[in-house]
C-alpha cells in the first residue's frame, strides 16, 4: 500500500497531504450513496483530512461530509469555511454553529475564511480565536489571500494553512506566495489541483503518465504533491477516482519529468495576482 505522507500545519499539528475536497457533492440524490463510498474510501486510505464549506451547496456538502463520517469522527481531519458575507463577530460564531449542526458534530478541525470580504481581517481572527476558546474550532487559518492580504493580518496572527488555487495551470503562486508561507512555516493547501479536470488530454502530461504507467490527473496530482509542505484537495466523487488520486502519493516525478512539465507549464517570472475559481 502507498505509504501516507504527512504535512505540519503552522502550530505543528499533523495532517494528510492528501485530502479529499467535496464542492459539488452532496446536491444530487441520486449521486448520494456513491459519493458517500467515495469519501469513506478515501478515509480508509487515509485521505482523512475533508474539506468543506458552508457555501457548498448552501450546507448539502456539509451535510454529506457529516454523513459520510459519522461514526469515525475521531479519524478525520475536518475543514470548513466561512462566507466572507459571515465573517463578522457575531455573524462568523452563527456560521460555525450552522456548521458543526450539518456536519453532525461538536467541533471543526480548521475553519478558514473563504476569501476576503469587507469585513476587517482582525474582526474575523478575533471572532476565529473565541471559537478556538470556546473548543468549536481547533484552529483557523484563510483561503484565497494574496501576500499583500496576508502582510495584512493582525500583528502575530498565524493562519494554519491558506488554501488557495494551485496547479499546474495555476503557477502563479511560486512566485511570491509559496516563498512568503514558507518563510512563516505556514503550508499552502492546493485547491483544485486537478484543474477541475482540464488537464485531461494534455500531450505533454499524457507522455509523462505513459512513462508511469500512469494517468495524466495522478502527474497533475504528483506534480502539486512534489513540495513537502504543500497539501491537495482534490474532489472525486467515486471510489475508482479516489483510489487513483491516492496511488498518486506513490508516483515519483523524474528530473527529466519536471523539466518537461516546466518546458509545457512554465513557472511565473512576474508577480501574478492570485487567482480564484
Ligand atoms: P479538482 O479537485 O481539481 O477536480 C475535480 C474534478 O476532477 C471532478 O470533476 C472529478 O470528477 C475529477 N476527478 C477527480 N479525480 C479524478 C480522477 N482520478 N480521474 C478523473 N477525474 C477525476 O477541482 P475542485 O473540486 O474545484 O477542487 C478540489 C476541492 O478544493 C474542492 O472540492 C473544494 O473542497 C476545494 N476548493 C476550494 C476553493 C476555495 O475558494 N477555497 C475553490 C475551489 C475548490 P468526479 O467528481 O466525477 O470524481
Amino acid at each position: 500500500m502507498t505509504a501516507a505522507r504527512n504535512v505540519a500545519l503552522a502550530s505543528g499539528t499533523s495532517v494528510p497531504a492528501l485530502g479529499q475536497g467535496t464542492w459539488c457533492m452532496g446536491e444530487e440524490p441520486v449521486r448520494r450513496s456513491e459519493e458517500l463510498a467515495a469519501l469513506r474510501r478515501g478515509i480508509d486510505l487515509g485521505m482523512s483530512l475533508i474539506d468543506t464549506a458552508e457555501m457548498y451547496g448552501s450546507g448539502a456538502s456539509e451535510e454529506l461530509v457529516g454523513e459520510a463520517i459519522r461514526g469515525r469522527r475521531d479519524e478525520v481531519f475536518l475543514v470548513s469555511k466561512v462566507l466572507p458575507s459571515n465573517a463578522g463577530a457575531r455573524g462568523t460564531v452563527d456560521a460555525c454553529h450552522a456548521s458543526l449542526r450539518r456536519l453532525g458534530t461538536d467541533r471543526i478541525d480548521l475553519y478558514l475564511l473563504h476569501w476576503r470580504g469587507g469585513v476587517p481581517l482582525a474582526e474575523t481572527v478575533e471572532a476565529f480565536e473565541g471559537l478556538v476558546r470556546d473548543g468549536r474550532i481547533g484552529a483557523w487559518g484563510v483561503s484565497n489571500l494574496d501576500v499583500d492580504d496576508l502582510a495584512e493580518l493582525p500583528p502575530g496572527a498565524v493562519p494554519e494553512t491558506n488554501q488557495v488555487l494551485y496547479n499546474l495551470t495555476r503557477r502563479g503562486p511560486e512566485y511570491d506566495l509559496l516563498p512568503w508561507c514558507r518563510g512563516r512555516s505556514v503550508p499552502v493547501m492546493a485547491y483544485s489541483p486537478l484543474e477541475q479536470g482540464r488537464l485531461l488530454g494534455h500531450s505533454v502530461l499524457e507522455s509523462v503518465a505513459e512513462a508511469h504507467a500512469a494517468t495524466p490527473l495522478q502527474v497533475a496530482l504528483a506534480w502539486v504533491l512534489r513540495h513537502d509542505d504543500v497539501i491537495a484537495i482534490p474532489k472525486a466523487s467515486t471510489v475508482a477516482h479516489v483510489e487513483d488520486n491516492h496511488a498518486a502519493l506513490g508516483l515519483h516525478l523524474t528530473d527529466e519529468d519536471l523539466q518537461a512539465l516546466d518546458a509545457a507549464f512554465p513557472a511565473p517570472t512576474r508577480k501574478l495576482p492570485l487567482e480564484m475559481l
